[in-house]
């Protein structure tokens, strides 16, 4: 069954210094994957000769992973762990029934849903399982899951699922391109791989915006994560301040996980208040943690720091003043923008944002969208493609949720269904 993991018996040690980039990038890959992990530090170059095998906290083959069987891998790239893993393969068709792109939620339920209904379907992923959702510390308000459930934890379930009923998933690989001929629609890998299938969804979901700063880029990993940073908080000390940038779902989650932890969590948010951006029941706790505080009309305006981030300068956006604090911690939960140029270049109708539009949003005085051959109008999820659909947060108007994303890769495999049947 491909996308199936390689059952791992144990933990992989990961063996770097603080700070290092690479280092952040694999345990984030690997708490997505929801595989069992140990960062551990090393501080001197006794430590690193001693333990990690290698000459100095300076050498380049650093961090080291060692897997629970014993193989050693030397300053690993993602795509190198996915193949150790098992995880990266070529696709077992030359044609599919539905190709889905994207594995988050939308596009994980979607593979669940076409796989099981007898789809051949293959689902392709650049990264790793469960998009954004994966990056949640825990997601409450999703059903079925009273006391909440941790987005890797969600991710991985979903994958087993698609697995079991058949999907293939191909980890690691990114769509660049696409071309979309009646009836058939042909998605480009960035490694060369040509995927063809009957009908295509386009699940991608959003990037996080990073934060445009001098020094920001050089910090990523090292002291500034973009995101939640879940795979981090079991580093951070009782002695830490951690300061987080947003003041939206994901920001408040991360609020309360390292509140859990940190000495003090500040919120930094431009609005004057976090109600309008965040759910209730995560205002109530935010206001309750007394560890947590928020600053209000502020943002960051400089982030400093040679080799991991030393400090922070927050400003007033109404006064003006600002202040320097010193911090290893920076979260950047700005919310994400999608990622749809190749969309652009086929003549897929996108909005100024560049959402994916689809169903009614493409009518114009109850006409269909110019170029549209077919004696019925665009489906619900359909965007000006014939067969090419778009489900979760890349699609105009989405609501921005894991339950609308999963409701509506269910949803666009019931239209691949109908424009399978009759065009
Ligand atoms: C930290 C955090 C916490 C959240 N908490 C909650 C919560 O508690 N409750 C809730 O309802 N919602 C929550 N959300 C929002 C929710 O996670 C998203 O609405 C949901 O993940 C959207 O799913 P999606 O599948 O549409 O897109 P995404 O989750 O963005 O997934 C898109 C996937 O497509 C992949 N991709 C992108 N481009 C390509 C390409 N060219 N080729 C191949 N793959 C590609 C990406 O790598 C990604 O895996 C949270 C979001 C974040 C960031």
């Amino acid at each position: 069954m491909t996308g199936a993991s390689q059952p791992i018996s144990g933990k992989i040690k990961i063996f770097g210094r603080r700070g290092a980039p690479l280092g952040y990038m694999i345990r984030d890959f690997l708490h997505r994957s929801d595989i069992p992990f140990e960062w551990v530090e090393l501080t001197s170059d006794e430590e690193a000769r001693a333990k990690a095998g290698v000459s100095s906290l300076d050498d380049k083959r650093l961090p080291v992973c060692i897997f629970p069987e014993g193989t050693r891998l030397e300053c690993p790239t993602i795509r190198q762990i996915t193949e150790y893993l098992g995880w990266l393969h070529d696709p077992l068709r030359s044609e599919y029934d539905l190709a889905i792109y994207g594995a988050g939620p939308a596009g994980l339920s979607a593979a669940v849903y076409g796989a099981s209904e007898g789809l051949a379907t293959i689902l392709i992923e650049r990264y790793a399982v469960g998009g954004q959702a994966a990056s949640s510390s825990r997601i409450e308000n999703y059903l079925g899951f009273p006391d909440g459930i941790s987005g890797a934890d969600l991710a991985e379930r979903a994958r087993e699922q698609a697995c079991k009923f058949g999907a293939e998933i191909l980890l690691g690989r990114e769509a660049v391109r696409g071309e979309f001929p009646p009836g058939k629609g042909v998605g480009y890998l960035a490694d060369g791989t040509r995927i063809t299938a009957r009908a295509t969804i386009c699940a991608t979901g959003v990037e996080y915006r990073r934060l445009d700063l001098p020094n920001g880029q050089r910090l990523r990993g090292a002291g500034i994560y973009i995101g939640a940073g879940a795979s981090e908080a079991a580093l951070c000390s009782a002695s830490d301040d951690v300061f987080i940038v947003g003041g939206g779902n994901s920001a408040g989650q991360a609020a309360m996980h390292f509140s859990r932890v940190a000495h003090t969590v500040n919120m930094v948010v431009r609005g004057d208040s976090l109600s309008s951006t965040l759910s209730q029941y995560l205002v109530d706790r935010i206001m309750s943690a007394p560890n947590v505080k928020v600053m209000t009309n502020s943002q960051v305006t400089a982030v400093e720091g040679e080799e991991i981030l030393e400090r922070i300068r927050v400003t007033n956006v109404r006064g003006g003043e600002s202040r320097v604090y010193p911090t290893h911690w920076l979260l950047v939960c700005i919310g994400g923008e999608p990622r749809t140029a190749w969309a652009e270049e086929v003549g897929i109708v996108r909005d100024e944002a560049g959402y994916v539009v689809t169903g009614p949003d493409l009518m114009q005085n109850h006409e269909s969208p110019p170029g549209w051959e077919l004696d019925r109008n665009p489906y619900y999820l359909e965007t000006n493609m014939p067969g090419v659909f778009a489900a979760g947060d890349v699609r105009h108007g989405s609501i921005k949720r894991c339950a609308s994303a999963v409701g509506e890769g269910a949803m666009a495999v019931a239209f691949v269904h109908r424009y399978l049947a009759t065009g």
